[in-house]
């Protein structure tokens, strides 16, 4: 496997002529120009790399050896962050969140300091059922009322295990099935079930409600499961996925997509507009997408957590490159799914 570095993802991304004009003269055409952030509603916190599954899509490059993980201190500053700002959406992904050992101390201080607030978790699901050292999470989500995003790319045994790796269908909707047994997914708990699809290759996802629809024929006519939605994510042209790309010798063909797939409408939404990012260590970034890429925040803004500041944040200029191209495509993507 190719698995290049940040940089050289970076160099490739920028430097390979595909015949496309660049993200920011894009952009630029299409009178957006400057790119910045409008406010900041949303903490996006990166708890760390690890992760049970070794996903062919992952943008994290996530696995079970990646050794990066938030500590309980980096969280303290995020906590401390949250009590001092009107962000009333935490979003907390990986890796795969559960393992980061200080998961349910950080989710426990994020409920204690915001009542109200929205906290998504992100998993991949399998955790939730396959390791007797997790088996208590699902209760615990319930309990501190967390969101579930969680990842399914396909409704097809086939398809899921050919990305994901051999049994991962099946331990996903044993996961889900104990999810709606808890009563997530089921409109009149509150308690929000919903799940991701991207792409298995190259092209772009379908239209999200038609999917969707199929989504909960399929899976509650073979399985008996609800959810409440279904968000589709472009596959973005970094990390593992970059590898297939190029592996496969379609990196140029899938950029000519995306960047023919432009849609100026999406530009108003994008996620970099209203999020702010935080890697594990602390380190802010525009997306998760930017952090994988380690494209560093508008230099006149606060670069860690530790020296949070909204006024100068909130505003900032977002570094953009080739890859954002996966957030304009069709009708836009984010991680809550589409944009227009
Ligand atoms: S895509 Fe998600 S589940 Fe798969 S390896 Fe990456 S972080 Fe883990
Ligand atoms: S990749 Fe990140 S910075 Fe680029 S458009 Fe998407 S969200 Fe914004």
């Amino acid at each position: 496997m190719l698995f290049p570095t940040a940089d050289a993802q970076v160099k490739l991304l920028e430097e390979t002529d595909c015949g496309i004009i660049s993200f920011s003269e894009k952009v630029k055409e299409s009178g957006n120009i400057p790119l910045s952030a409008t406010t900041i509603n949303v903490l996006q916190i990166n708890t760390g790399y690890r992760c049970n599954l070794l996903c062919r899509h992952c943008h994290v490059g996530a696995g079970p050896d990646r050794r990066e993980m938030m500590t309980r201190q980096t969280m303290q500053q995020c906590l401390d962050v949250l009590g001092e700002s009107s962000i009333n959406t935490i979003d907390i992904t990986g890796g795969a969140p559960e393992m980061n050992p200080e998961f349910r101390w950080f989710i426990e201080r994020i409920r204690e300091r915001l009542p109200d607030a929205t906290i998504l978790v992100r998993s991949n699901l399998t955790l939730l059922t396959a390791h007797e050292k997790y088996r208590d999470i699902p209760e615990f989500l319930k309990q501190q009322r967390v969101t579930l995003i969680a990842s399914l790319p396909c409704y097809t045994k086939d398809a899921v295990d050919s990305v994901r790796g051999k049994g991962v269908f099946d331990r996903s909707i044993a996961a889900l099935k104990l999810l709606n047994n808890l009563g997530y997914g089921k409109e009149e708990t509150g308690l929000e079930l919903n799940l991701v699809y991207n792409p298995g290759g190259p092209s772009l996802p379908e239209e999200q409600h038609q999917l969707e629809r199929r989504y909960r024929k399929q899976l509650f006519e073979e399985h008996g499961i609800v959810f409440n939605h279904l968000y589709t994510i472009t596959n973005m042209p970094i990390s593992r996925f970059l590898n297939d790309l190029l592996e496969n010798g379609q990196y140029c063909q899938y950029m000519t997509l995306l960047a023919k797939s432009y849609n100026p409408l999406a530009v108003n939404n994008l996620m970099c507009r209203t999020t702010l990012s935080v890697r594990w260590d602390g380190a802010l970034y525009d997306c998760d997408f930017n952090q994988m890429l380690n494209l560093p925040l508008d230099k006149r803004a606060p670069q860690h957590i530790s020296s949070f500041n909204k006024e100068m944040l909130r505003n900032r200029l977002i570094t953009v490159g080739q890859h954002c191209y996966g957030c304009t495509a069709g009708a836009g993507s984010s991680c809550q799914g589409t944009l227009v």
